[in-house]
């Protein structure tokens, strides 16, 4: 299997991260890579040659082989398969191609990383026949009252993290999801869970898009609220414009396509365990409260990055001890917490004709960088600061139904 038996043009642009861009395969039939997507590493435009090492494995392949592989069922997973790298002009075509699709300000930022280049090749969720959506769902549990000071204790114990900084973001005059609660989409309550997607919906649809907490996908194509027909925002003709009959084969045709997706979403989601595994994992590893975290380590040095023998030490404290005591084991527990709260869900919904069953699989897993625990801690600081300013009464109540069950099996 090698990248050059295909051309740079057979893989579309689909989507970016923080370190990799995606591609789809769209060429010609071919067993090894249709249905599949290629992750490219990328690099900034600005790097300093003389910082980087060439390391022998892809770190970010290897910290999921060796991390996340440890801590998640490996059905929410998508294993990626490292590739042996193509020529460089090969991917420098690969590049050219991309930057047609990619977002200005990433652009400007980043490229496709053609000195020591890393891909792999994984799973296409969002292509096939049915509809796929990608949803970011961030924190999913209210932090524990035991290490946060008197000052914060009762505003992060009542409102999210996520509504908390929602608030301060839409102030700030950013486009947000200010209806969505990520604790009513955890909830596992059908009521709950549909209001939460509704919310996004609406977030999707009235921020053309650029809230990322929600994307859809009809095979494979990504849909953009901005087709809609201005004489009707409500959503339907989003779908009804760029593929209606893809939507009758897909979805319910005798419902609104924004009440068939939720329905068909929501039931994914209450049939997966996938978002209760993530909250679980994010209030396993995040026990502390980056508060509880700032008051046992010094967070403006947190020491060097983990190298994989140090996650692979912190594996072994984490299966066998309950309550492990050195500052740097819950740094890491923190820093991975964090991956965990800004990862990625896909639900893959098949059309009705198809034998196969709703699927629902975790992405978007990489490592953190340790420098950032310091800036997490400021962050937290000025978003319940703001959050304080909001009377009272006026404050969000945000219920977290699976606090107690997780107390109990911690
Ligand atoms: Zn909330």
């Amino acid at each position: 299997m090698s990248l050059s038996e295909t051309r740079p043009d057979d893989w579309a642009y689909l989507s970016e991260g923080g370190a990799t861009i995606v591609f789809s395969y769209a060429g010609a039939p071919n067993p090894a890579f249709d249905g599949k997507v290629l992750r490219v590493r990328k690099r900034p435009i600005n790097v300093d040659d003389a910082e980087e090492h060439a390391e022998d494995e892809d770190p970010s392949v290897v910290f999921h082989q060796c991390v996340i592989e440890r801590i998640v069922p490996s059905e929410y997973l998508v294993r990626p398969e490292p590739l042996v790298p193509p020529p460089t002009e090969w991917l420098q075509d690969l590049a050219g191609a991309a930057d047609v699709s990619r977002p200005a300000e990433r652009r400007y930022k980043d490229t496709v990383d053609v000195k020591t280049p890393r891909l792999a090749l994984a799973t296409d969720l969002v292509g096939g026949e049915g509809v796929a959506v990608e949803i970011k769902p961030k924190w999913g549990f209210l932090p524990s009252p035991e290490y946060l000071s008197d000052e914060t204790r009762p505003v992060k114990t009542r409102t999210c993290r996520f509504c908390m900084h929602t608030h301060m973001r839409a102030k700030d005059g950013e486009a947000v999801s200010e209806e969505y609660c990520p604790l009513d989409l955890y909830s596992g309550d059908k009521t709950r869970m549909r209001m939460a997607l509704d919310a996004l919906w609406q977030a999707w649809s009235r921020s053309h898009g650029t809230v990322n907490n929600l994307r859809v996908f009809v095979k494979g194509q990504k849909l953009q609220p901005d087709a809609v027909s201005p004489v009707s925002p409500s959503g339907v003709d989003i779908l009804t414009q760029l593929q209606p009959q893809l939507i009758a084969d897909v979805l319910n045709p005798n419902a609104d396509p924004k009440n068939a997706l939720i329905s068909a979403l929501s039931s994914a989601l209450l049939q997966s365990r996938v978002l209760e595994e993530l909250s679980s994992l994010q209030r396993r590893l995040d026990a502390l409260d980056v508060e509880g975290l700032q008051a046992i380590c010094d967070l403006s040095s947190p020491g060097p990055e983990p190298t994989i023998s140090d996650w692979t030490a912190w594996l072994v404290e984490h299966a066998g001890e309950r309550d492990p005591t050195t500052p740097r084991h819950h740094a890491l527990s923190y820093l991975l917490s964090a991956t965990f709260k800004d990862c990625s869900i896909i639900v893959r919904i098949p059309p009705p004709s198809s034998t196969s069953t709703a699927t629902v699989t975790i992405i978007d897993l990489d490592v953190k960088s340790i420098d950032r625990l310091h800036k997490w801690a400021k962050l937290d600081r000025k978003i319940v600061e703001a959050y304080m300013e909001v009377p009272e009464a006026e404050r969000r109540v945000c219920v977290d139904a699976r606090r107690s069950t997780s107390l109990e099996s911690v």
